[in-house]
């Protein structure tokens, strides 16, 4: 920290709290609560007002910068300009399908790290897939995400800036987010927490907690601790297998919970919560999409309030899982369905584009890497 800067903030702050900062050591404006940032405006000696003022340009008109705040005083300004850094994240390329609406988001954050976002147009209205870390520590075989790791936790600010973004790229109005890009959420916990707390803040953007789902792949202490939470944001569940011998083959995550762990924690999700649960299953073929699977699916989820949402896994180069054909994964959904099982096939968005998680960064990485070689 520069000594300027040091001396700006004893300046201005006496919280004792300590609040979260970006790379360059300043308070991150956009990952503060409207009563935090209150008590920053009035430690600066200005009056509340302006709070509700800036978090309105921040997360209802969802500005870029700074300079659009039109009712902000320039002292003011200046002031938080010194004390708070603003994230605003660049669109770095934009991939738009011919064959749908989707359009796929690479967006480069203040560090230079990239993360990728997804904006999709359904009939019924306008999603958003944000992405939770830079990428991901969970190593499933078949994802692009985890092939190099996890490099670091996204900030609420980060994860929200994503869709604001995408509304101010799009002019869309955002109906539904889901927490499905590359990372794992459970694994970012408290910046996910206050990443919800701040999108769906009746003083700022406002989205209903039942219009956010957040993606895991099992990680059980934090189900039990999402389950206290009181939320009422839905749950999906990345399960891919019907065995704990093929699940161990697909995630890793897989050899420190049993499904009938991650199960039972499901099940607590949805007994406190109320809240429909999603199981994600990933088709592959000749792997997970057999017969036996079915049956042993059916066994695992029958009497759950359950969807079971089937997707052909997306194959990536660097592995050679093949996706179950497109009449195979109808006969497993009706499978699941006699037997009382609710089951979809995802619709596959933007297939023409990069689509599978994480495809789109890894891509950028590999020619800028070769690019510097
Ligand atoms: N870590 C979280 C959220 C991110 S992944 C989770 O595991 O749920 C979102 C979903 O996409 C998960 O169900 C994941 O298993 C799945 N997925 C990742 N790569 C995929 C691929 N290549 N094909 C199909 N599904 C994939």
């Amino acid at each position: 920290m520069t000594r300027s800067r040091r001396f700006a903030l004893s300046k201005y702050l006496n919280m004792e709290k300590e609040l979260i900062k970006t790379s360059d050591n300043r308070i991150d404006i956009k990952s503060l609560t409207l009563p935090e940032l209150t008590e920053c405006i009035k430690d600066m000696n200005e009056p509340a007002f302006r709070a509700k003022q800036l978090y309105e340009w921040m997360h209802i008109k969802q500005v870029a910068s700074y300079d659009e705040m039109t009712n902000i005083p320039k002292s003011l300004k200046g002031k938080c300009r010194e004390l708070f850094s603003y994230t605003s994240l660049d669109a770095v390329e934009v991939q738009e399908s011919r064959l749908d609406d989707t359009k796929k988001f690479l967006f480069a954050l203040s560090d230079g790290n990239v993360i990728e976002s997804v904006f999709m147009k359904y009939r019924f209205g306008v999603s958003v897939c944000i992405s939770s870390q830079v990428g991901c520590r969970m190593g499933c075989r078949f994802c692009a995400s985890t092939l190099d790791g996890v490099v670091r936790n996204l900030l609420p600010s980060e994860m929200l800036d994503q869709i604001y973004s995408i509304a101010r790229y799009t002019g869309e109005k955002i109906g539904r987010v889901v927490v499905m890009g590359s990372g794992e959420p459970l694994d970012n916990y408290d910046n996910l927490l206050r990443f919800i707390e701040l999108l769906t803040d009746e003083n700022g953007m406002n989205l209903s907690q039942r219009s956010l789902t957040v993606s895991t792949c099992g990680i059980v202490p934090n189900i039990y601790r999402l389950a206290d939470e009181k939320l009422s944001i839905n749950l999906a569940l990345s399960l891919h297998a019907s065995n704990d011998d093929k699940r161990k083959e697909l995630m890793p995550i897989a050899n420190t919970y049993t499904i009938e762990q991650v199960l039972d924690a499901c099940r607590a999700y949805f007994d406190k919560t109320g809240r429909q649960l999603t199981f994600e299953y990933s088709l592959v073929k000749e792997v997970n999409d057999t017969d036996s699977d079915a049956r042993e699916l059916i066994e695992l989820l029958s009497g759950m309030n359950a969807v079971v949402n089937l997707i052909p896994v997306n194959p990536i180069k660097e592995r050679d899982f093949k996706p179950t054909d497109r009449s195979a994964a109808e006969a497993f959904q009706k499978k699941l369905e006699k037997s009382h099982i609710n089951a979809t096939i995802r619709r596959e968005m933007g297939r023409d584009i990069d689509g599978a998680c994480g495809q789109l960064r890894r891509r950028r990485l590999l020619e800028e890497k070769r690019s510097a070689d």
